[in-house]
């Protein structure tokens, strides 16, 4: 008897010695891959104008790790601004959850950069080359003749230089695209470790999408591994409905004249073209797999057969198990709910956090080691360092500083002109004295406003220290 449970003990990408088994996935058509082809025409023009476009000057898109710059949707971010970095990772970690709770992976399918590019990319490329799953095949176990050389060598050429455009982009992302722009006119030579790294970038793309390909769904992507405790069977994935393919007698071969209704037959023909379709190597008959990457290409594939014998489409569909079981329609579950509300909560704290986010960031620390010095007619100095960090394009001039909670006077060492310029960082040594009556306190708090050009910029607070007695 066949073992139903088979699929369960291997992967569909390796042989029983754990040898890799190459997929050579037949070329996808119909409703679902042309809606996924436009999504994929927009997602490449943004991916690859992300980093160009500015905003107000800055960057649209950029995460320069190494100085600890960024740039979401043009807003710059700082190392001081890391609270509400952590709370938008947060808010895209929930809203991911959420999302995949409800509608399994259909980020991965629709979205994901690497599918996008496996996909619609140079998985196109190869089919443009080499032809559709057949023709690969035998040219795969073709010696390596003329035909067999011209064919791989320009494939290889044409991953290899799309490798090395996604390397440009991504380091602009990385390095922000003016620094790039300036490198690639100064000439590789004269950054040579930049250019390495872009080179390493390349080799990197180059065996993701012309050998690793679906490795990375199945085996590498932490987000895959999660589907296990993210789905239930709730979540709308996509999906064979074994109820209507198997049927009492099971599925089988399609016979013209027979009546599947009479014969108790399913409507699954058994054509497996569903099968021949996937990029993962996986038969969706099986239930949902880990491996499934929702690409649909199998709802089409099947859709087109049933077309093809007069059966009604959507044998595999966007549908969860209890749709399937018990024709139970989508519901909002108190799961789904509590990560809506978790998402709400978060997403207005961060909207609140974006809306008192200063232009400016002042930090007036006193210097270590310093205590306090006591003046003439009973004034008493204290020596501090400020810090200020420009997250705008703009330069700021003329900056004061004024004692806001207290009378007294800050004198900064410079005198003329404190200017932070546009994205930078200024830094300085000042003086603040106060008068012993003034003090309450051997240790007190100061409220000072950051002025430029007589405009309060930002107001910040910092320690002061007296003597113990004002007497
Ligand atoms: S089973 Fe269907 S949806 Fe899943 S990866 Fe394969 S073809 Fe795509
Ligand atoms: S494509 Fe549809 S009919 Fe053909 S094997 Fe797959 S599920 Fe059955």
């Amino acid at each position: 008897m066949e073992n139903k449970e088979e699929f369960r003990d291997s992967i569909a990408t390796a042989d029983d010695r754990g040898k890799r088994l190459w997929v050579f996935p037949k070329k996808p058509s119909g409703r679902f891959y042309e809606y996924r082809k436009y999504v994929s025409y927009v997602l490449l023009i943004l991916l690859f104008a992300a980093p160009f476009v500015k905003i107000n000057g800055n960057q649209f898109m950029m995460f320069n790790i190494l100085e600890r710059r960024f740039n979401i949707f043009g807003f710059p971010f700082w190392p001081q601004d890391f609270h509400i970095f952590v709370i938008m990772m947060v808010i895209g970690v929930v809203f991911i959850i959420l999302f995949t709770v409800a509608f399994g992976r259909i980020f991965c399918g629709w979205f994901c950069p690497q599918t996008i590019f496996m996909e619609m990319v140079f998985r196109r490329i190869e089919y443009w080359i080499e032809g559709d799953r057949g023709k690969q095949m035998r040219l795969e176990k073709q010696k390596w003749d003329a035909e067999k050389i011209r064919k791989r060598s320009l494939k290889w050429f044409l991953f290899f230089v799309i490798s090395f455009l996604i390397a440009n982009v991504f380091l602009a992302y990385l390095i922000g695209s003016d620094r790039l722009i300036q490198y690639v006119t100064d000439g590789p030579l004269n950054h040579l470790s930049t250019f390495i790294s872009l080179l390493i970038f390349t080799a990197v793309f180059y065996f993701v999408f012309a050998w690793f390909r679906e490795q990375v769904c199945v085996i590498a992507c932490p987000y895959g591994r999660l589907q296990g405790v993210l789905l239930d069977n709730k979540s709308i994935v996509v999906a064979y409905d074994h109820k209507r393919g198997e049927k009492e007698k099971g599925r089988a071969k399609f016979k013209k004249n027979e009546s599947r209704v009479e014969t108790g037959k399913g409507d699954c023909i058994d054509c497996f073209q569903c099968v021949q379709v996937c990029p993962t190597g996986i038969d969706i008959r099986n239930g949902t797999q880990l491996e499934c990457i929702n690409c649909t290409a199998c709802i089409d594939a099947c859709d087109s057969m049933m077309e093809a014998v007069d059966l009604p489409k959507g044998l595999i569909r966007y549908a969860s198990e209890e749709n399937i079981e018990k024709k139970a329609k989508f519901k909002f579950t108190p799961r789904l709910k509590g990560y809506s509300i978790v998402l709400g909560i978060l997403t207005a704290v961060l909207v609140g956090m974006l809306f008192i986010r200063s232009e400016v960031e002042a930090r007036i620390l006193r210097l270590p080691g310093q205590l306090y010095e006591r003046k003439a007619d009973n004034i008493v100095s204290n020596v501090f360092t400020y810090k200020l960090v420009n997250k705008t394009t703009a330069d700021f001039e003329d900056i004061e500083f004024r004692l806001l909670s207290h009378k007294g006077e800050i004198k900064p060492v410079k005198t003329s002109n404190i200017t932070v310029p546009g994205q930078e960082l200024t830094e300085g040594t000042l003086f603040i004295e106060i008068h012993t009556a003034v003090l309450e306190d051997e240790k007190e708090k100061l409220k000072i406003g950051v002025y430029s050009g007589g405009r309060l910029i930002e107001t910040t607070s910092t320690m002061f220290m007296g003597p113990r007695s004002f007497n």
